[in-house]
């Protein structure tokens, strides 16, 4: 077989534009021996100007629009409901092809409007405190599926005339551990930090992870977006139950990871988040062990207020606790903030995200699993 014929087989199968980022998409036409940049002009087309028409695109020859028509989709998710906190974030409800559904949250502040977004429908981690562990893992969300929660909120946001919201940042943290699913997730965060298409700065879009610690080195080379990782504990005992991947990369191995994502990436700073737990995690003897652990790594801290989940046993610390945790990192001079819980009316806070998966995988310790997951 030649390699032409090779490589049109491969255009020719149906694919979906969304799924691919732009040094993908300029792979793909090289393999069918078109210029690469008509793939930037097809993503000029799409992203900038809101044309998926390919009969308008008239800049790309007739045969390539002929081929065009013929292979490529722009699939998205379907919303199927939408809810409105009382304090302005929103929460949709995404149907995936598969019948699988996955949350987007959106989170408007003073100059900025933050959207969650999910990696995977359910999740394998089952760290403790969690909704989303609660139901299992059923897949890998694609990058199209990724992308596609920013593309249809902000169009929702657009279609709303009462008031005027953009999306500034991207949290990826609904439901599932993105770096479980990195090659979805890596081109779709190049896609929303790509002039090309969402063009974020690489400081407004933040990956969120339980601190798979691999991936955290490659992603240093691969995609250098703000890094945050769930810390939650300052022991190995007590991370061990909490977040259960612990096991596999303890805290030192974790930590490491964070120095050499820092020193890697420009302005470096690497975000913990550490949720407040009741009698569990927030004495004072935790916030000395937090502060001696991450000192003097470029970094802040966000203490988040426990969301109650129905089915898990833990509290959240009380407001004073919290302050005093906070107090004692912020004599170290470590930055702290304690997160807001916003939209817990609609069960869209930290952790609360559910949906529901289809073939959702037996729940268990997942250890063991997580090396299997593709
Ligand atoms: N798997 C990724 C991203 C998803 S969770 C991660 O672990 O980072 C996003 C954030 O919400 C994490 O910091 C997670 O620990 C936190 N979270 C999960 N359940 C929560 C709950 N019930 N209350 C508050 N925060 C929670």
């Amino acid at each position: 077989m030649t390699k032409s014929i090779a490589a049109n087989s491969v255009f020719d199968k149906p694919w979906n534009f969304y799924d691919f980022d732009r040094e993908s998409l300029e792979n793909l036409f090289t393999t069918i021996q078109e210029p690469s940049f008509r793939a930037r002009q097809l993503m000029k087309w799409i992203y900038h100007r809101r044309v998926t028409d390919i009969e308008c695109m008239t800049n790309l020859s007739m045969a390539l629009r002929s081929r065009l028509r013929s292979s490529v989709s722009f699939d998205l998710p379907s919303i199927k409901w939408h809810q409105a906190s009382s304090d302005g974030t929103q929460k949709w409800l995404l149907e995936l092809l598969d019948g699988n559904t996955i949350e987007t949250v959106f989170i408007p502040e003073d100059k900025r409007g933050t959207l969650c977004v999910s990696s995977q429908a359910g999740c394998a981690l089952n760290c403790a405190f969690c909704a989303t562990g609660l139901q299992g893992f059923s897949r890998n969300l694609s990058a199209s599926e990724i992308i596609g929660q920013v593309l249809l909120s902000q169009a929702a946001l657009d279609s709303d005339r009462a008031v005027m919201h953009k999306i500034t940042n991207v949290v990826m943290m609904g439901m599932g551990e993105p770096l479980l699913n990195y090659d979805a997730v890596v081109r779709a965060m190049r896609l929303m930090t790509d002039d090309l298409s969402l063009g974020l700065s690489r400081r407004r879009v933040t990956l969120s992870t339980a601190g798979l610690v691999p991936a955290i080195n490659r992603l240093s080379s691969d995609c250098r977006v703000s890094l945050a990782v769930s810390l939650h504990a300052t022991d190995d005992d007590l991370r061990n139950q909490l977040v259960p991947i612990n096991k596999k990369y303890p805290i030192a191995m974790l930590i490491e990871a964070c120095r050499r994502y820092s020193s890697r990436t420009v302005g470096g700073q690497v975000t913990f988040e550490y949720i407040m737990l009741d009698g569990i995690n927030d004495s004072r003897k935790h916030a000395l062990q937090l502060c001696s652990l991450i000192g003097g790594l470029s970094s802040k801290v966000n203490l988040i207020p426990f969301n109650e989940v129905q089915g898990i046993r833990y509290r959240s610390s009380s407001q004073k606790n919290i302050d005093a945790f906070r107090n004692t990192l912020l004599n170290a001079n470590i930055m702290t903030i304690t997160r807001r819980t916003r939209g817990s009316d609609i069960d869209a806070a930290c952790g609360q995200l559910a949906g529901t998966t289809k073939r959702r995988s037996e729940r268990r310790i997942t250890v063991d699993v997580v090396d299997n997951i593709k």
